[in-house]
């Protein structure tokens, strides 16, 4: 099976295609993986798109789909769930067409739906405990809420002193990262609804503010 998955930062996307993946015995590729892969393997491909990478360019798409193809053509035989490609309406169109031409065929589209102010609440709203890292405090989960001590939220485990990940509270590169996914002219929803649009391929779309385990049955109760 091959299938794609959609859903903008803090939806729980990495976590689902893990599941996924786990379920159906496919491989999970990651779009920042497949740079890495190609890079790292020294191929034509690779040292073309490093070229771009390391004067802080945008990899060009005749670069991009070709390498995509490439990865997920070594699991053709497993079946492969892509995620983070592709982020915009071009990609999206580009990657159909090269899919039809090399015979590779798209079973399903996944979308895990959430409000834009509920994704940076869950990015933002991870807590690390003093005392312990296995101690999960989120202001954005009900069940691992911390707690007030003081006027103070503290640790819900042991009261300890909570702070925050400096990535965690990157405002302006979540925005950026949102600005390109909730866009619907030519961003990432744009190629979602390229999708929705297609005849023939259905596409799941799950209400990602429900827990993970609720998001995760309702994604494999409706894959074909
Ligand atoms: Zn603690």
């Amino acid at each position: 099976m091959n299938i794609l998955t959609f859903g903008p930062n803090g939806s729980g996307k990495g976590t689902q295609g893990a599941i996924i993946k786990e379920k159906y015995g496919i491989d999970h590729i990651e779009s920042g993986a497949i740079f890495r892969e190609h890079i790292k393997g020294g191929t034509d491909l690779g040292k073309k798109a490093k070229e771009y990478i390391d004067r802080g360019d945008l990899v060009p798409d005749e670069i991009t789909i070709p390498m995509v193809l490439e990865t997920l053509d070594k699991s053709k035989e497993k079946g492969w769930l892509l995620d983070g490609f592709p982020r915009s309406l071009a990609q999206a169109e580009a990657l159909d067409k090269a899919l039809k031409e090399a015979d590779m065929k798209l079973d399903c589209v996944v979308e895990i739906v959430l409000d834009r102010e509920i994704a940076k609440e869950r990015i933002m709203g991870r807590r690390l405990c003093a005392n312990d890292n296995n101690h999960p405090n989120h202001i954005a989960f009900e069940a691992i809420k911390p707690v007030e001590k003081d006027g103070k939220l503290v640790c819900r485990v042991c009261g300890g002193e909570l702070s925050t990940r400096a990535d965690d509270q990157d405002e302006d590169a979540i925005n950026k990262r949102h600005n390109i996914y909730y866009d619907d002219n030519t961003g990432t929803m744009a190629a979602v609804n390229y999708f929705k649009n297609l005849d023939g391929i259905p596409v799941i779309s799950v209400d990602g503010s429900l827990p993970i385990k609720e998001v995760s049955e309702s994604i494999i109760k409706d894959l074909p």
